[in-house]
Formats: structure tokens, sequence, C-alpha cells
């Protein structure tokens, strides 16, 4: 029987996680914790069966694999046995024990499998206690989700770009630095991220023209335009109000152009009802590793004021006004600053 003070020592910790990729882990962490498994897993299957994803329990640090990573065969079949039959759990004989398949989480592109391998069948109990971590994770995930999420369009929210922002940040070439890539599987390339600030133009006009409702309609209408155009390493969030910041991954200056280029051009022969035709500005400038993240808001937003400036409906980088000796550059701090 599971020792209950310490299952609730491991719920609290569980749910003061703020990150779904750490809460990920920290499930397997206390699951084995209380089962002692001989192996535990998530594994995230896409809607057409492809296994996107599989996060490993290692006691020291938990591995995530992805694509061309080997699923046993018998796994593959559960999964779809499971997609069949819609049972929660599936339990499979293997050579040195079982697999038992559970349900995580069940979404529309995705579908999340908790698999347990042990020596023996899982004890009624331990089937029980883990039901009720499952019910209590996804409850939490859901909270977690929803408060990372803006209502009205579905994109990121202001709150989650700080901490992606860091992370894709950590990932960044320093000016004198060879270039990281983020995925450390591929070979390096030159790769680096650029920052889009995004604001509709004259947006409280269609508020006083058409009414809130409208308003909201374009923004919803952006969101998914903006969504659309970009691509799998890409980053999308509502900043607030009319204002989206993009963060776009591309191998050099050229490539970011054309594609924030067609992005604005996307949205300016949008015809959309009733309201007609809406534009947007854009300022942006390259994420480098030696800049404060404000630093960076900041030039991409002295880009996108110039845009707004000169026209409006119009893409500025602030590597173009520093050159132009439009802007300058904040002086960087020491790398060796020590602060406290
Ligand atoms: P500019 O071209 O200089 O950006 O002009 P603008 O009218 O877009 O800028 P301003 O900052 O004056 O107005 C922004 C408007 O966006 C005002 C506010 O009512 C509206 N707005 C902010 N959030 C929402 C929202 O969630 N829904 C709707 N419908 N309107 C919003
Ligand atoms: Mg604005
Ligand atoms: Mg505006």
């Amino acid at each position: 029987m599971f020792n209950t003070p310490h299952l609730l020592d491991q719920l609290v910790s569980l749910t003061g996680i703020r990150d779904l990729e750490l809460l990920e882990a920290s499930l397997l962490k206390t699951l084995n914790g209380f089962i002692h498994p001989t192996g535990l897993s998530l594994y995230k299957v896409s809607s057409r069966g492809e296994v996107r994803s599989e996060v490993m329990f290692r006691p020291e640090k938990c591995q995530v694999l992805r694509d061309g990573f080997d699923v046993p065969a018998e796994l593959l079949q559960a999964f779809q046995q499971h997609h069949a039959t819609d049972t929660s759990t599936v339990r499979l004989a293997v050579q040195d024990g079982f697999l038992n398949v559970m349900t995580v989480m069940d979404m529309r592109s995705a579908t999340t499998y908790l698999v347990i391998s042990s020596k023996d069948a899982l004890h009624d109990n331990d089937s029980r206690m883990i039901d009720g971590m499952l019910q209590i994770y996804r409850n939490f995930c859901q909270l977690l989700q929803e408060s990372q999420t803006d209502s009205l369009t579905g994109l990121a929210n202001r709150k989650t770009f700080d901490d992606c922002f860091s992370r894709v940040y950590e990932l960044q070439p320093m000016d004198d630095e060879c270039p990281v890539d983020i995925d450390q599987r591929k070979p390096q390339s030159q790769s680096t991220y650029w920052i889009a600030m995004i604001d509709i133009d004259h947006f409280k006009s269609v508020n006083d023209r058409f009414g809130h409702l409208y308003g909201d309609e374009v923004l919803i209408l952006l969101a998914h335009l903006l969504k659309n155009a970009l691509r799998n390493d890409d980053l999308v969030f509502r900043f607030g109000g009319e204002e989206f910041v993009l963060m776009i991954r591309c191998q050099h200056r050229e490539e970011a152009a054309g594609l924030l280029e067609r992005l604005r051009e996307s949205v300016a022969t949008q015809d959309i009802p009733q309201v007609g035709q809406v534009t947007i500005s854009i300022g942006a400038t390259e994420m480098v590793r030696n800049t404060f993240a404000g630093t960076l808001l900041d030039y991409a937003d002295k880009a996108l004021y110039y845009s707004k400036q000169n026209g409006r409906n119009r893409l500025t980088f602030f590597e173009d006004m520093v050159s132009d000796g439009l802007a300058t550059r904040e002086v960087a701090p020491s790398e060796n600053l020590d602060f406290f």
C-alpha cells in the first residue's frame, strides 16, 4: 500500500510546476517512486498513428526522444488497439513481464500514452492510484494550458513569452561564437531566431466603425493567418491588445524578411467580411545572445514605431535603422558581469 503523506508531498510538488515539459518528467518521477516499474515512458502519438516523441524516465534526468527512434512492435499495436477499442488501459504480456498502456491525454491532434513496464501484473491498488494520479495530472495540465493561452485567439499569451524567450535565447550564438543549432541532433547550421513585433494599423477605427465584436473577429483572423504562415520551429504570441510577437527561425536576414513581407502582404490583401482591408506594421530584429532580452524587445519596438511613422503597412529591421544612423545599439554589458 502506498504511503499517503508521501503521496501528498509528491502531488504538492507536481502541481507547483508551471512548465508542461517539466510536468511530464515530474509525473514519471512520482509514478516511479510508487510502483518501481522496470520501465516508464510517455509517448505522443499523432491522430494519424505516428509516434512523435517519447519521454523516457531516467533517475538522473528524463530523456526526450524525437523522430526516428525505435518503438517496439507490440507497443505500436497497443496504440492502434487502444485507438480502435478506446479502452483506457491495454495490458500486454511480453517476454520479461507486462506492458501497461494507459491514455494520459486525448487531444484532437495527438494522444499521450503512459507505458509502464513491469515484471508482474500491476496490483489493483496500484492501478487505482495511477488512475487517480493521471486524473489529477489531466486537470492540472488543462488549467496550466488555459493560463498560458490567450482565450480570444488561442495563441500563447504574454506570460508564456518570457519562458519561451529565455529558452530560445540560451540557444542563440554569442556575437563572436559559432552558431549552435536548437536541435542538437541535426548538423550545426547558421540559423538564428528573429523577433518580429506586429501591430494592427488604425485598429481603433475598426472598433469605432464596426463595433468591438468585429474587432475581435479581425484579431482571430490575424491569429489564424500568423499560425498558418509559420513553420514548426517558429513561435507566435498575442502580446496584448492588437499586438503580436513572432519568434522565427531563419538561416539569414533575407529569409526572415521574405517570410515577414509575405505575411504583411497576405494580411493587406485579405478581404475581411464587412470590415474590408486591414494592414499591419512590423518591426524586427535578430536575437543575439549578448543582448538583454528586454533590449531586443525594445529594438523590435523601435523598428515597429519607425514603420508606423513612415506610412504603416510596412516592415522595418532595427539593423537597418542602425546602419542608416537612425538608432544606436545599447552598449553590451560585460559577459562576466556579476550582479550578486
Ligand atoms: P496604430 O496604427 O497607431 O497602431 O493605431 P491603432 O488605432 O491601432 O492604435 P491604438 O493603440 O490607438 O488603438 C488600439 C486599439 O485596440 C484600442 C483598443 O480598443 C483595441 N483593442 C485592444 N484589445 C482589443 C480586443 O481584445 N478586442 C478589440 N475588439 N479591440 C481591442
Ligand atoms: Mg498597439
Ligand atoms: Mg495598432
